[in-house]
């Protein structure tokens, strides 16, 4: 018996960030957030979720921040 299983994203999740300042293009209301998990599966069922990783978009300068360059404000809004 073969087993298949490890890891897929799963679905993006994009909030927009209504009251966050682009530090980039100082536009407000300008960034969204998007969320993609990451998830074990076991032939293609998905188990658990192992990691999600997140990025901010300003939509724009369309500046892309990672998780290190989230100003407090824009961490305030995502709830971090
Ligand atoms: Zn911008």
């Amino acid at each position: 018996m073969i087993l298949f299983f490890g890891t897929r994203p799963g679905k993006q999740i994009v909030q927009a960030l209504e009251r966050a300042t682009c530090s980039h293009c100082h536009q407000r209301g300008s960034l969204r957030l998007i969320s993609q998990p990451n998830y074990f599966h076991l032939f293609w069922l998905p188990l658990f979720t192992i990691s999600t990783s997140r990025f901010a978009e300003c939509t724009h300068c369309k500046r892309v921040y990672y998780k290190e360059e989230f100003t407090r404000e824009m961490e305030q809004e995502m709830g971090l």
